[in-house]
């Protein structure tokens, strides 16, 4: 089945087309057959195009928003510039996977969309105003381009959190908030942490019950989970993706009390402090500089700056503190997963991170760190209590097989 994968936003739109089902599921042949992504719709966009041989395009034109995104994407790959042999009409697309950001308590893992989902989608735009209409725009751009027969399914960010108890949860607010505005904590980057945690469960040769680990998604977004016996118990981010640890431009925990502390000195109102807090905080804005962790690391080494290293201290400070609260919560863990692209990329974050946890059996080999850049791989001391591993997400992947999996009608394995 060629799965076509999209992860729309506002002025960019992700692509992916992934060759998958059941036979390639089990034997872990997945076929990546080329990725891409359309920057800058609305005007002049760029399109990147990868071919799975690696070779890359990039290309250039008048993008008016998603549908005409994505109408130009898939007649470039059925086209011959393209090169990919597999896909030579829009009839060689045999589904459509979307990422969705928010299912809201209605989703609890991913499905196929038909009118009563797309409504149910369409629901949640009120939980996540900013994510989910690009997700819903996606939908119907492709419902429109290929049909309403072709099978199209959405994998929700938000599903695999679907198994936190409510002590965890709920917000200690009047409880009517919650029974009104169903306001409590969702979490976001499910789909990346459930992936981290099946690719360690088969690296170590374990079943999903025995799968008792601490996730840590750190890229531009970030945010950590606590997942027992296979599902999520705990999760750092929140109603929003704003809660828990530092990010890039966002600020993660603070006292709420703050905001209209921020509202009244500075003149600003509520969705002005909410856009501040959202991309003018977390590294940039304790930096002043960037919101990108690899820039502020050569920044550090070339000038020390103070507010630079203060940034990135912060940063690894705030990660450490999940990390000591996901052990008590949970009673322990076996393992602490480090994803995402500071996780998978920097080895001087993970040891900032795991600095002093001896304590709590955490102990990485400073060689092995070293050498896990961009790929799978065991980063601890041979006598660590705790495992430490780096494991590159794969959301993409995931989205293309649990569209394989609903299409088909079976269970989520992972
Ligand atoms: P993501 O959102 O997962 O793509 O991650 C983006 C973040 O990963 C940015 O802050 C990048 O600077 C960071 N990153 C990527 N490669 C490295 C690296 N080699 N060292 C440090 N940070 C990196």
């Amino acid at each position: 089945m060629n799965v076509l994968v999209l992860n729309s936003g506002s002025s960019s739109l992700k692509f992916q087309v992934i060759a998958t089902d059941r036979d390639r599921i089990r034997d872990h042949k997945d076929d990546r057959i080329c990725r891409g992504e359309v920057e800058g719709m609305g005007g002049e966009a760029i399109i990147r195009f990868q071919h799975r041989d690696e070779r890359s395009q990039t290309l250039t034109a008048s993008l008016r928003d998603i549908a005409a995104a994505l109408e130009y994407l898939v007649r470039y790959i059925a086209s011959e510039r393209s090169g990919v042999s597999e896909i030579k009409t829009t009839a060689d697309f045999n589904a459509v996977g979307h990422r969705v950001v928010h299912g809201g308590e209605m989703f609890k893992e991913s499905a196929l969309i038909d009118d009563k989902v797309l409504q149910g989608i369409e629901d949640c735009i009120d939980l996540a105003p900013l994510h989910n209409p690009n997700n819903v725009k996606g939908i119907q751009a492709a419902r429109e381009l290929f049909g309403k027969d072709l099978p199209q399914v959405a994998v929700f960010d938000t599903a695999f959190h679907s198994s936190i108890p409510e002590q965890a949860y709920l917000y200690a607010l009047p409880y009517h908030l919650y029974r009104r505005h169903r306001i409590r904590r969702y979490g976001f980057h499910g789909t990346s942490h459930r992936y981290v945690a099946f690719r360690y469960r088969v690296l170590r040769g374990l079943t999903r019950e025995h799968t008792n680990i601490i996730t840590l998604h750190l890229g531009n977004g970030c945010s950590a989970a606590a997942i027992k016996g296979g599902s999520s118990v705990d999760t750092s981010m929140g109603m929003t993706p704003l809660e828990g640890l530092v990010m890039g431009t966002r600020s993660g925990d603070l006292d709420p009390a703050i905001v209209s502390v921020i509202a009244r000195k500075e003149g600003l109102s509520s969705s002005e402090v909410d856009t501040l807090l959202n991309t003018q905080s977390g590294l940039l804005g304790v930096s002043g500089l960037t919101n990108d962790m690899r820039e502020l690391q050569a920044e550090l080494k070339e000038h020390d700056d103070r507010r630079v290293r203060l940034a990135i201290e912060i940063f690894c400070y705030r990660a450490r503190k999940y990390i000591g609260a996901f052990l008590a919560s949970m009673g322990g863990a076996d393992a602490i997963v480090f994803t995402g692209g500071i996780g998978e990329n920097s080895p001087d974050v993970r040891a900032r991170i795991c600095a002093g946890m001896e304590w709590a059996g955490i102990r990485l080999d400073p060689q092995k760190n070293q050498d896990t850049v961009g790929r799978e791989g065991k980063i601890c001391a041979e006598d660590s209590r705790v495992l430490v591993y780096a494991i590159p997400t794969d959301e993409e992947l995931l989205i293309a097989r649990d569209t394989v999996r609903v299409i088909l009608g079976e269970p989520h394995p992972s």
